[in-house]
Protein backbone atom coordinates (compact mmCIF):
# COMPACT_ATOMS: atom_id res chain seq x y z
CA UNK A 1 0.00 0.00 0.00
CA UNK A 2 1.31 3.51 -0.92
CA UNK A 3 0.53 7.15 0.42
CA UNK A 4 -0.71 10.00 -1.90
CA UNK A 5 -1.50 13.57 -0.95
CA UNK A 6 -4.87 14.76 -0.67
CA UNK A 7 -4.22 17.19 -3.20
CA UNK A 8 -2.53 16.18 -5.75
CA UNK A 9 -3.27 13.57 -8.49
CA UNK A 10 -0.08 10.90 -8.77
CA UNK A 11 2.11 11.57 -12.00
CA UNK A 12 2.76 8.02 -11.64
CA UNK A 13 0.55 5.60 -9.80
CA UNK A 14 3.74 3.21 -8.85
CA UNK A 15 5.25 5.83 -6.68
CA UNK A 16 3.70 7.20 -3.78
CA UNK A 17 4.97 7.38 0.09
CA UNK A 18 5.33 4.20 2.55
CA UNK A 19 3.79 3.96 5.16
CA UNK A 20 7.13 4.57 7.02
CA UNK A 21 7.58 7.82 5.27
CA UNK A 22 4.29 9.06 5.90
CA UNK A 23 4.26 8.85 9.42
CA UNK A 24 7.99 10.62 9.58
CA UNK A 25 6.88 13.15 7.26
CA UNK A 26 3.83 14.21 8.92
CA UNK A 27 1.93 16.33 6.21
CA UNK A 28 2.88 16.05 2.20
CA UNK A 29 4.93 19.26 0.56
CA UNK A 30 2.03 19.90 -1.40
CA UNK A 31 0.35 20.89 2.39
CA UNK A 32 -2.16 18.16 1.55
CA UNK A 33 -2.98 15.14 3.86
CA UNK A 34 -1.53 11.52 3.42
CA UNK A 35 -4.37 9.08 2.55
CA UNK A 36 -3.82 5.47 1.13
CA UNK A 37 -4.30 4.82 -2.76
CA UNK A 38 -6.67 2.34 -1.72
CA UNK A 39 -8.87 2.01 1.26
CA UNK A 40 -9.11 -2.09 1.89
CA UNK A 41 -12.48 -3.88 2.29
CA UNK A 42 -13.09 -6.36 5.03
CA UNK A 43 -16.24 -8.58 4.97
CA UNK A 44 -18.34 -10.26 7.86
CA UNK A 45 -15.86 -12.76 8.05
CA UNK A 46 -12.73 -10.33 9.07
CA UNK A 47 -15.27 -8.71 11.69
CA UNK A 48 -15.96 -12.22 13.04
CA UNK A 49 -12.26 -12.87 13.43
CA UNK A 50 -12.47 -9.75 15.66
CA UNK A 51 -15.04 -11.08 18.28
CA UNK A 52 -12.55 -13.49 20.38
CA UNK A 53 -9.72 -11.01 20.60
CA UNK A 54 -8.79 -8.33 22.86
CA UNK A 55 -8.10 -4.71 22.34
CA UNK A 56 -4.47 -5.57 21.29
CA UNK A 57 -5.17 -8.04 19.29
CA UNK A 58 -7.87 -5.92 16.91
CA UNK A 59 -5.62 -3.30 17.04
CA UNK A 60 -2.95 -5.23 15.04
CA UNK A 61 -5.33 -6.95 12.73
CA UNK A 62 -6.44 -3.45 11.47
CA UNK A 63 -3.10 -1.68 11.44
CA UNK A 64 -1.07 -4.63 9.60
CA UNK A 65 -3.83 -4.03 6.62
CA UNK A 66 -2.31 -0.32 6.13
CA UNK A 67 1.30 -0.85 7.53
CA UNK A 68 2.97 -2.09 4.84
CA UNK A 69 6.78 -2.66 5.34
CA UNK A 70 5.94 -3.53 8.98
CA UNK A 71 6.71 -6.87 10.19
CA UNK A 72 3.89 -8.33 12.38
CA UNK A 73 5.87 -8.51 14.91
CA UNK A 74 6.81 -5.40 14.78
CA UNK A 75 2.88 -4.19 14.68
CA UNK A 76 2.37 -6.30 18.23
CA UNK A 77 4.97 -5.10 20.42
CA UNK A 78 4.05 -1.61 19.42
CA UNK A 79 0.53 -2.23 20.26
CA UNK A 80 0.88 -4.96 23.14
CA UNK A 81 3.46 -1.96 24.64
CA UNK A 82 1.22 0.82 24.28
CA UNK A 83 -2.48 -0.54 25.29
CA UNK A 84 -1.47 -2.49 27.99
CA UNK A 85 -0.38 -1.75 32.51
CA UNK A 86 0.70 1.04 32.75
CA UNK A 87 -0.85 3.18 30.17
CA UNK A 88 -3.46 0.88 30.40
CA UNK A 89 -4.20 -0.81 33.40
CA UNK A 90 -7.34 -2.32 32.42
CA UNK A 91 -9.50 -2.54 28.67
CA UNK A 92 -8.38 0.39 26.63
CA UNK A 93 -11.61 1.12 25.55
CA UNK A 94 -14.60 -0.33 26.76
CA UNK A 95 -18.53 -0.02 25.61
CA UNK A 96 -20.84 0.97 28.38
CA UNK A 97 -24.46 0.86 28.32
CA UNK A 98 -26.63 3.72 29.41
CA UNK A 99 -30.03 2.34 28.07
CA UNK A 100 -31.44 -0.41 25.34
CA UNK A 101 -29.95 1.12 22.34
CA UNK A 102 -27.59 3.43 23.52
CA UNK A 103 -23.83 3.03 25.10
CA UNK A 104 -21.28 5.00 25.91
CA UNK A 105 -17.56 4.00 24.19
CA UNK A 106 -14.85 5.09 26.91
CA UNK A 107 -11.73 6.28 25.27
CA UNK A 108 -10.18 8.20 28.60
CA UNK A 109 -8.45 5.19 30.21
CA UNK A 110 -5.20 6.23 28.85
CA UNK A 111 -2.43 8.15 31.33
CA UNK A 112 -3.91 11.53 30.76
CA UNK A 113 -7.34 10.68 30.79
CA UNK A 114 -8.08 11.96 27.49
CA UNK A 115 -9.30 10.23 23.99
CA UNK A 116 -6.04 11.60 22.49
CA UNK A 117 -4.09 8.81 24.16
CA UNK A 118 -5.76 6.08 21.99
CA UNK A 119 -3.64 7.36 19.70
CA UNK A 120 -0.39 8.99 20.74
CA UNK A 121 0.36 5.51 23.58
CA UNK A 122 0.99 3.93 19.69
CA UNK A 123 2.22 6.47 17.41
CA UNK A 124 5.36 7.13 18.96
CA UNK A 125 6.45 3.59 18.75
CA UNK A 126 5.42 3.72 15.25
CA UNK A 127 7.61 7.20 14.43
CA UNK A 128 10.56 5.31 16.39
CA UNK A 129 10.54 2.42 14.17
CA UNK A 130 9.51 4.09 10.98
CA UNK A 131 12.88 6.51 11.44
CA UNK A 132 15.27 3.67 10.23
CA UNK A 133 12.80 2.42 7.72
CA UNK A 134 12.54 5.42 6.05
CA UNK A 135 16.38 5.94 5.88
CA UNK A 136 16.64 8.63 8.19
CA UNK A 137 19.62 8.72 10.08
CA UNK A 138 19.09 11.16 12.74
CA UNK A 139 16.72 11.42 15.84
CA UNK A 140 13.51 13.09 15.63
CA UNK A 141 12.94 15.75 17.62
CA UNK A 142 9.38 16.50 18.22
CA UNK A 143 7.93 20.44 19.01
CA UNK A 144 4.78 20.50 20.38
CA UNK A 145 2.84 23.77 21.23
CA UNK A 146 -0.05 23.05 23.25
CA UNK A 147 -3.30 24.37 24.78
CA UNK A 148 -3.35 21.50 27.41
CA UNK A 149 -4.10 18.42 26.56
CA UNK A 150 -2.40 17.41 23.45
CA UNK A 151 0.69 18.45 24.83
CA UNK A 152 0.88 15.84 27.93
CA UNK A 153 -0.39 13.03 25.75
CA UNK A 154 2.24 13.68 23.34
CA UNK A 155 4.72 13.72 26.72
CA UNK A 156 3.26 10.65 28.24
CA UNK A 157 3.07 8.88 24.35
CA UNK A 158 6.70 10.06 23.40
CA UNK A 159 8.55 9.55 26.93
CA UNK A 160 11.31 7.29 26.69
CA UNK A 161 10.32 6.12 23.32
CA UNK A 162 14.16 5.29 21.68
CA UNK A 163 15.38 7.71 18.73
CA UNK A 164 12.66 10.27 19.64
CA UNK A 165 13.08 13.57 21.85
CA UNK A 166 10.50 15.92 22.76
CA UNK A 167 9.81 19.61 23.66
CA UNK A 168 6.78 21.19 24.59
CA UNK A 169 5.70 24.62 24.98
CA UNK A 170 2.55 25.71 26.53
CA UNK A 171 1.07 29.55 27.59
CA UNK A 172 2.06 30.20 31.27
CA UNK A 173 -1.37 31.94 31.72
CA UNK A 174 -3.07 29.93 29.26
CA UNK A 175 -3.87 26.57 30.73
CA UNK A 176 -5.68 25.43 33.28
CA UNK A 177 -3.82 24.63 36.63
CA UNK A 178 -4.57 20.87 36.65
CA UNK A 179 -3.15 20.55 33.04
CA UNK A 180 0.03 22.65 33.90
CA UNK A 181 0.67 20.78 36.93
CA UNK A 182 0.05 17.76 34.51
CA UNK A 183 3.05 18.98 32.36
CA UNK A 184 5.66 20.40 35.04
CA UNK A 185 5.40 17.02 36.45
CA UNK A 186 6.13 15.17 33.76
CA UNK A 187 8.87 11.87 33.97
CA UNK A 188 10.70 10.60 31.34
CA UNK A 189 14.56 11.08 30.31
CA UNK A 190 13.73 12.93 26.51
CA UNK A 191 11.20 15.21 27.61
CA UNK A 192 11.23 18.90 28.21
CA UNK A 193 8.41 20.94 29.01
CA UNK A 194 8.89 24.98 29.11
CA UNK A 195 6.10 27.94 29.71
CA UNK A 196 5.64 30.81 27.30
CA UNK A 197 4.47 34.30 28.15
CA UNK A 198 2.01 34.85 26.45
CA UNK A 199 -0.75 33.31 24.92
CA UNK A 200 -1.51 29.94 23.08
CA UNK A 201 -0.92 31.57 19.41
CA UNK A 202 2.19 32.81 20.84
CA UNK A 203 3.57 29.11 21.34
CA UNK A 204 2.36 28.31 18.09
CA UNK A 205 3.70 30.75 16.27
CA UNK A 206 7.55 30.36 17.96
CA UNK A 207 7.03 26.97 17.15
CA UNK A 208 6.30 27.24 13.50
CA UNK A 209 9.15 30.05 13.54
CA UNK A 210 11.58 27.56 14.96
CA UNK A 211 10.62 24.63 11.38
CA UNK A 212 11.02 28.18 9.07
CA UNK A 213 14.42 28.96 10.25
CA UNK A 214 17.33 27.59 8.88
CA UNK A 215 19.71 28.38 11.05
CA UNK A 216 18.25 27.16 13.85
CA UNK A 217 17.08 24.02 12.19
CA UNK A 218 20.93 23.51 10.90
CA UNK A 219 22.23 24.29 14.40
CA UNK A 220 19.38 21.43 15.72
CA UNK A 221 20.65 18.94 13.20
CA UNK A 222 24.24 19.47 13.99
CA UNK A 223 23.19 17.94 17.51
CA UNK A 224 22.12 15.39 15.25
CA UNK A 225 18.20 15.90 15.42
CA UNK A 226 15.73 16.39 12.57
CA UNK A 227 12.44 18.47 13.48
CA UNK A 228 9.19 16.70 13.38
CA UNK A 229 5.39 17.06 14.72
CA UNK A 230 2.91 14.87 16.38
CA UNK A 231 -0.11 16.94 15.26
CA UNK A 232 -3.95 15.25 14.71
CA UNK A 233 -3.05 15.15 11.24
CA UNK A 234 0.07 12.72 10.85
CA UNK A 235 -1.41 9.40 9.35
CA UNK A 236 -0.10 7.59 12.39
CA UNK A 237 -2.14 9.20 14.29
CA UNK A 238 -5.71 8.79 12.75
CA UNK A 239 -4.80 4.82 11.71
CA UNK A 240 -5.26 3.92 15.28
CA UNK A 241 -8.18 5.33 15.68
CA UNK A 242 -10.13 3.06 13.35
CA UNK A 243 -9.99 0.04 15.83
CA UNK A 244 -12.06 1.55 18.55
CA UNK A 245 -14.85 1.79 15.96
CA UNK A 246 -14.37 -1.92 15.20
CA UNK A 247 -13.89 -2.76 18.92
CA UNK A 248 -16.87 -1.77 20.08
CA UNK A 249 -18.97 -2.93 17.42
CA UNK A 250 -17.08 -6.23 18.70
CA UNK A 251 -18.07 -5.98 22.30
CA UNK A 252 -21.82 -5.08 21.17
CA UNK A 253 -21.73 -8.28 19.26
CA UNK A 254 -20.27 -10.33 22.04
CA UNK A 255 -22.40 -8.96 24.83
CA UNK A 256 -25.87 -9.70 22.57
CA UNK A 257 -26.66 -5.98 22.00
CA UNK A 258 -26.49 -6.56 18.57
CA UNK A 259 -26.15 -9.58 15.74
CA UNK A 260 -23.46 -9.42 14.08
CA UNK A 261 -24.47 -7.66 10.45
CA UNK A 262 -26.31 -4.99 12.58
CA UNK A 263 -25.91 -1.30 11.55
CA UNK A 264 -25.06 1.18 14.67
CA UNK A 265 -24.62 4.27 14.35
CA UNK A 266 -21.56 7.01 16.27
CA UNK A 267 -22.24 10.09 17.47
CA UNK A 268 -18.69 11.57 17.61
CA UNK A 269 -17.58 15.22 19.96
CA UNK A 270 -15.52 16.78 17.03
CA UNK A 271 -12.96 19.69 16.43
CA UNK A 272 -10.43 18.39 14.24
CA UNK A 273 -12.58 15.89 12.48
CA UNK A 274 -9.84 13.10 13.07
CA UNK A 275 -11.76 10.88 14.95
CA UNK A 276 -15.01 11.13 13.56
CA UNK A 277 -12.91 10.40 10.15
CA UNK A 278 -11.52 7.03 11.29
CA UNK A 279 -15.09 6.34 11.70
CA UNK A 280 -15.52 7.17 8.40
CA UNK A 281 -12.73 5.20 7.15
CA UNK A 282 -14.31 1.99 9.30
CA UNK A 283 -17.93 2.48 7.57
CA UNK A 284 -15.80 2.60 4.43
CA UNK A 285 -13.95 -1.09 4.90
CA UNK A 286 -16.91 -2.60 5.76
CA UNK A 287 -18.19 -2.07 9.60
CA UNK A 288 -22.00 -1.81 9.18
CA UNK A 289 -22.93 1.62 10.38
CA UNK A 290 -25.63 3.46 9.43
CA UNK A 291 -24.73 6.87 10.50
CA UNK A 292 -22.12 9.04 11.89
CA UNK A 293 -23.45 11.87 13.64
CA UNK A 294 -20.88 15.16 14.03
CA UNK A 295 -21.35 16.72 17.09
CA UNK A 296 -19.76 20.28 17.70
CA UNK A 297 -20.49 23.08 20.54
CA UNK A 298 -21.27 26.73 19.69
CA UNK A 299 -18.36 26.56 17.27
CA UNK A 300 -20.49 24.63 14.89
CA UNK A 301 -18.96 25.24 11.59
CA UNK A 302 -19.48 21.98 10.95
CA UNK A 303 -23.29 21.94 11.42
CA UNK A 304 -23.31 24.68 8.90
CA UNK A 305 -21.02 22.71 6.71
CA UNK A 306 -23.27 19.43 6.42
CA UNK A 307 -26.66 21.58 6.24
CA UNK A 308 -25.14 23.97 3.81
CA UNK A 309 -22.44 22.56 1.82
CA UNK A 310 -20.47 25.38 2.49
CA UNK A 311 -17.82 25.56 4.96
CA UNK A 312 -16.84 29.44 5.46
CA UNK A 313 -14.95 29.81 9.21
CA UNK A 314 -15.42 33.84 9.08
CA UNK A 315 -17.53 33.78 12.05
CA UNK A 316 -17.21 34.59 15.94
CA UNK A 317 -14.46 32.17 17.66
CA UNK A 318 -16.54 31.06 21.11
CA UNK A 319 -14.61 29.89 24.09
CA UNK A 320 -16.21 27.19 25.54
CA UNK A 321 -16.82 24.80 28.53
CA UNK A 322 -15.91 22.10 25.89
CA UNK A 323 -12.09 23.44 24.56
CA UNK A 324 -10.85 20.59 22.66
CA UNK A 325 -13.63 21.52 19.93
CA UNK A 326 -13.24 25.15 20.23
CA UNK A 327 -12.07 25.12 16.33
CA UNK A 328 -12.86 26.70 13.41
CA UNK A 329 -10.40 24.84 10.70
CA UNK A 330 -11.15 21.33 11.17
CA UNK A 331 -7.85 19.85 9.13
CA UNK A 332 -9.01 16.21 8.82
CA UNK A 333 -12.56 17.05 6.82
CA UNK A 334 -9.71 17.77 3.74
CA UNK A 335 -9.50 13.54 3.58
CA UNK A 336 -13.35 13.70 3.68
CA UNK A 337 -13.33 15.99 0.37
CA UNK A 338 -10.46 13.78 -0.98
CA UNK A 339 -12.46 10.28 -0.94
CA UNK A 340 -15.69 11.91 -2.51
CA UNK A 341 -14.48 15.15 -4.59
CA UNK A 342 -10.87 13.65 -5.61
CA UNK A 343 -7.67 15.45 -5.72
CA UNK A 344 -8.39 17.98 -8.00
CA UNK A 345 -11.83 19.39 -6.04
CA UNK A 346 -9.82 19.38 -2.84
CA UNK A 347 -6.77 21.64 -3.87
CA UNK A 348 -9.20 24.19 -5.06
CA UNK A 349 -11.63 23.98 -1.86
CA UNK A 350 -8.20 24.24 -0.15
CA UNK A 351 -6.72 27.38 -1.93
CA UNK A 352 -10.17 29.08 -1.49
CA UNK A 353 -10.22 28.06 2.46
CA UNK A 354 -6.80 30.01 2.47
CA UNK A 355 -7.82 32.78 0.14
CA UNK A 356 -11.40 33.39 1.33
CA UNK A 357 -12.06 31.22 4.62
CA UNK A 358 -14.60 29.44 2.71
CA UNK A 359 -15.35 27.29 0.21
CA UNK A 360 -18.70 25.73 -1.39
CA UNK A 361 -18.91 22.02 -2.36
CA UNK A 362 -21.05 20.38 -5.20
CA UNK A 363 -24.66 18.82 -4.26
CA UNK A 364 -23.49 15.51 -5.84
CA UNK A 365 -20.76 15.25 -3.63
CA UNK A 366 -22.63 16.81 -0.48
CA UNK A 367 -25.37 13.96 -0.90
CA UNK A 368 -22.75 11.25 -1.41
CA UNK A 369 -21.45 12.68 2.20
CA UNK A 370 -25.15 12.89 3.70
CA UNK A 371 -25.80 9.37 2.63
CA UNK A 372 -23.44 8.70 5.66
CA UNK A 373 -22.92 11.99 8.25
CA UNK A 374 -25.43 13.85 9.97
CA UNK A 375 -24.39 16.43 12.18
CA UNK A 376 -25.42 18.86 15.06
CA UNK A 377 -24.37 20.62 18.10
CA UNK A 378 -25.29 21.67 21.89
CA UNK A 379 -24.43 25.21 23.66
CA UNK A 380 -22.60 25.16 26.87
CA UNK A 381 -26.36 25.49 28.49
CA UNK A 382 -27.64 22.11 26.75
CA UNK A 383 -24.38 20.37 28.02
CA UNK A 384 -24.42 21.13 31.03
CA UNK A 385 -27.81 20.19 31.55
CA UNK A 386 -27.43 16.82 29.51
CA UNK A 387 -23.96 16.54 32.35
CA UNK A 388 -26.90 16.30 34.96
CA UNK A 389 -29.73 14.61 33.22
CA UNK A 390 -27.15 12.12 32.30
CA UNK A 391 -26.12 11.45 36.18
CA UNK A 392 -30.08 11.79 37.72
CA UNK A 393 -31.11 9.03 35.15
CA UNK A 394 -28.10 6.99 34.70
CA UNK A 395 -25.93 7.80 37.95
CA UNK A 396 -22.88 8.09 35.05
CA UNK A 397 -20.82 11.02 34.83
CA UNK A 398 -19.71 12.35 31.48
CA UNK A 399 -17.43 15.67 30.54
CA UNK A 400 -18.29 18.66 28.89
CA UNK A 401 -17.06 17.28 25.58
CA UNK A 402 -19.16 13.72 26.11
CA UNK A 403 -21.97 16.00 27.47
CA UNK A 404 -22.15 17.80 23.59
CA UNK A 405 -22.36 14.55 21.61
CA UNK A 406 -24.88 12.86 24.17
CA UNK A 407 -27.15 16.10 23.70
CA UNK A 408 -26.69 15.95 20.28
CA UNK A 409 -27.71 11.82 19.77
CA UNK A 410 -30.86 12.72 21.45
CA UNK A 411 -31.78 16.02 19.09
CA UNK A 412 -30.62 13.94 16.34
CA UNK A 413 -33.17 11.13 17.06
CA UNK A 414 -36.12 13.26 18.21
CA UNK A 415 -35.61 14.80 14.85
CA UNK A 416 -35.29 11.81 12.26
CA UNK A 417 -37.13 9.15 14.68
CA UNK A 418 -34.08 6.82 13.76
CA UNK A 419 -34.20 3.93 16.70
CA UNK A 420 -31.13 2.44 15.32
CA UNK A 421 -28.21 1.54 18.30
CA UNK A 422 -26.40 4.37 18.74
CA UNK A 423 -22.88 4.91 20.27
CA UNK A 424 -21.84 7.75 21.82
CA UNK A 425 -18.34 8.63 21.68
CA UNK A 426 -16.81 9.60 25.53
CA UNK A 427 -13.45 11.36 24.40
CA UNK A 428 -12.60 13.05 28.22
CA UNK A 429 -12.85 11.75 31.81
CA UNK A 430 -15.47 13.83 33.86
CA UNK A 431 -12.34 14.63 36.56
CA UNK A 432 -10.60 16.75 33.16
CA UNK A 433 -13.21 19.31 33.79
CA UNK A 434 -14.24 18.86 37.35
CA UNK A 435 -15.43 22.05 37.70
CA UNK A 436 -17.60 22.82 34.86
CA UNK A 437 -18.97 18.74 35.97
CA UNK A 438 -19.16 19.48 39.82
CA UNK A 439 -21.65 22.71 39.25
CA UNK A 440 -23.55 21.15 36.42
CA UNK A 441 -24.53 18.00 38.63
CA UNK A 442 -24.75 20.26 42.29
CA UNK A 443 -25.66 23.31 41.06
CA UNK A 444 -23.18 24.92 43.07
CA UNK A 445 -20.10 26.49 42.45
CA UNK A 446 -17.03 24.49 42.22
CA UNK A 447 -13.34 25.16 44.22
CA UNK A 448 -10.70 26.02 42.60
CA UNK A 449 -7.77 23.64 41.24
CA UNK A 450 -7.50 20.44 42.15
CA UNK A 451 -9.98 20.86 44.97
CA UNK A 452 -12.71 20.54 42.64
CA UNK A 453 -11.64 17.02 41.84
CA UNK A 454 -12.07 16.20 45.46
CA UNK A 455 -15.71 17.87 45.50
CA UNK A 456 -16.30 15.70 42.37
CA UNK A 457 -15.21 13.01 43.73
CA UNK A 458 -17.24 13.38 46.89
CA UNK A 459 -20.70 14.42 45.20
CA UNK A 460 -20.71 11.54 43.16
CA UNK A 461 -18.91 9.09 44.62
CA UNK A 462 -17.03 8.11 41.52
CA UNK A 463 -13.47 8.10 42.46
CA UNK A 464 -10.84 10.54 41.30
CA UNK A 465 -8.57 8.41 38.07
CA UNK A 466 -5.22 7.10 39.64
CA UNK A 467 -3.24 9.37 36.93
CA UNK A 468 -4.99 12.83 37.98
CA UNK A 469 -5.06 12.03 42.17
CA UNK A 470 -2.74 14.01 44.14
CA UNK A 471 -1.69 16.09 40.94
CA UNK A 472 -1.15 18.61 43.00
CA UNK A 473 1.59 17.38 45.61
CA UNK A 474 4.03 15.78 42.54
CA UNK A 475 7.09 17.04 42.23
CA UNK A 476 7.91 20.01 39.39
CA UNK A 477 10.55 19.34 37.21
CA UNK A 478 10.09 21.93 34.78
CA UNK A 479 9.22 24.99 36.50
CA UNK A 480 10.94 27.41 33.26
CA UNK A 481 9.23 30.11 31.92
CA UNK A 482 10.73 32.30 28.88
CA UNK A 483 9.73 34.70 26.62
CA UNK A 484 8.35 33.34 23.08
CA UNK A 485 11.56 35.16 21.77
CA UNK A 486 13.76 32.90 23.81
CA UNK A 487 12.29 29.13 22.26
CA UNK A 488 14.70 28.44 19.95
CA UNK A 489 17.77 28.81 22.54
CA UNK A 490 15.79 26.84 25.33
CA UNK A 491 15.38 24.26 22.89
CA UNK A 492 19.72 23.89 21.70
CA UNK A 493 20.07 24.16 25.73
CA UNK A 494 18.13 20.94 26.38
CA UNK A 495 19.40 18.89 23.42
C1 LIG B 1 -9.23 16.46 20.66
C2 LIG B 1 -10.53 16.24 21.39
C3 LIG B 1 -11.77 16.19 20.71
C4 LIG B 1 -11.89 16.41 19.21
O1 LIG B 1 -11.36 15.37 18.44
P1 LIG B 1 -10.99 15.64 16.91
O2 LIG B 1 -10.29 14.42 16.47
O3 LIG B 1 -10.12 16.86 16.91
O4 LIG B 1 -12.29 15.88 16.20
C5 LIG B 1 -12.91 15.96 21.46
N1 LIG B 1 -12.85 15.81 22.80
C6 LIG B 1 -11.69 15.86 23.49
C7 LIG B 1 -11.71 15.70 24.97
C8 LIG B 1 -10.49 16.07 22.80
O5 LIG B 1 -9.33 16.14 23.51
Amino acid sequence: MKYYSTRTAPDDPGEGRSAAEVIVSGIAEDGGLYMPDSIPRVGPDFISSLLPLDYRGRSDKILSLYLDGFEPDEIHRCGLDAYSAPSFPASPAPTVKLEDGLHILELWHGPTCAFKDMALQIMPKLLSLSIPKSGEKRDALILVATSGDTGKAALEGFRDVPGVRISVFYPADGVSRVQKAQMITQKGGNVSVCGIRGNFDDAQSGVKRIFGDAETVRRIARKGYFLSSANSINWGRLLPQITYYFSSYCDLVNSGEITAGEMINFCVPTGNFGDIFAGYMATLMGLPVRRLICASNSNNVLTDFFATGVYDRNRRFYTTASPSMDILISSNLERLLSVTAGYAKTAEYMASLKETGRYSVDEEVMNEIRDVFDAGYASDGESFETIRRCFSDYSYLIDTHTAVALSCIGKYRERTGDKTTSVVLSTASPFKFAGAVYTSVTGKDAPAGYAALEALEEASSVPIPEPLRDIDKREIRFPDEIDPADMADHILREI
